[in-house]
């Protein structure tokens, strides 16, 4: 890494949770405050690139960057490529940066890496804080908006320098019942064998359910190790409220959202910026409006029933819409 007094500190501001939870929205708001970059998922940088080499890319969004360039030949990305060097070492990176960070099976890496600083940790996080130093120069930013959203990434980038990186983790929380239903949506043996059993649709209830939980519960747990850089917000609140919830926000990122507030309230769009995969709907001009309806509308009866019978207490905890606690705060 450069010598900190060479530059100004650079702001991370990494969003967590699950997936399908806004965090493309919430990551497009906040990179459109002055001196800030959306890059979306980050952390998925090396999956873009090779999914643009891939024959039948044309009709995949992660191959794109959401200026609308494949990501390659996006002017920021291929800016970031040409400037990390071979492409064997930004390959290598990405392979170590799916061991860190797969959810679930990194953990014991994590772990064992924290512990005894093992060579091969130590070494990811030095490239780690590079990547973050070479997007922040080719984009001419201070602070970067990362919605990678696995827990495994928010650990990391906690381990990095604080006189040369300031931190800040949003968890951002979905009622879990819209989650649940935008990802069976897209659960291709659910699409493909809906058969007259039920049990495969139940199956992807179950399954995207444990999604939820697990990347949520993950969240927190890093926010219990790092109280004073963490806070979580609800999407529906984001949707119902910008102007309320970002206000909550400003003081603690430290980033100047006037603007961005001003323009949400006359319902201008924002800026498109550099996203990397996210939302299929990304690059398209984000206004937030209020969600048509609730997260307990959008599921049938039995999937319903799956999610609350496996992850009723978590949502009630949260407190998400139909919950007892109508707009948590900070903390966990
Ligand atoms: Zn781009």
């Amino acid at each position: 890494m450069t010598d900190p007094s060479h530059r100004q500190k650079i702001k991370v501001v990494y969003v967590l949770g699950s997936s399908r939870s806004g965090s493309t929205a919430l990551d497009s708001v906040l990179g459109a405050s002055p001196g800030a970059l959306s890059t979306g998922e980050l952390g998925h940088l090396h999956w873009a690139l090779q999914e643009g080499n891939l024959p039948g890319y044309v009709g995949s969004s992660i191959a794109f960057c959401s200026c609308g360039q494949l990501v390659e030949q996006c002017p920021l990305w291929s800016t970031v490529v040409a400037q990390w060097g071979p492409g064997r070492e930004l390959e290598a990176f990405g392979r170590a940066t799916d061991r860190y960070e797969t959810p679930g099976r990194s953990l014991p890496l994590l772990i064992l890496g924290r512990l005894f600083g093992t060579r091969a940790f130590r070494r990811h996080l030095a490239l780690l804080g590079r990547s973050v130093e070479l997007v922040a120069g080719a984009s001419g930013v201070t602070t970067l908006i990362d919605s990678t959203k696995g827990a495994g990434r928010g650990w990391l980038y906690s381990l990095l320098p604080p006189s040369e990186f300031d931190v800040r983790f949003v968890h951002l929380v979905r009622d879990g019942r819209s989650v649940v239903s935008s990802m069976m949506q897209h659960y291709e043996p659910h699409k493909s064998d809906s058969g007259p059993s039920p049990w495969p649709r139940l199956a992807a209830a179950a399954f995207s359910t444990a999604h939820w939980v697990y990347m949520n519960l993950a969240s927190s747990s890093l926010g219990l190790f790092h109280r004073s850089r963490y806070r979580r917000i609800q999407f529906e609140d984001l949707l119902n409220d910008p102007d309320g919830t970002l206000r909550e926000l400003e003081p603690f990122l430290g980033i100047d959202l006037r603007d961005v507030r001003r323009r949400i309230l006359a319902g201008e769009p924002l800026p498109t910026g550099h996203l990397l995969c996210g939302n299929r709907a990304k690059g398209s001009p984000l206004r937030l409006l209020p969600p048509k309806s609730r997260g307990a509308d959008e599921l049938a009866l039995g999937p319903s029933l799956v999610f609350l019978w496996l992850a009723g207490w978590l949502q009630w905890i949260y407190g998400g819409p139909g919950s007892p606690s109508a707009r948590p705060r900070p903390g966990l």
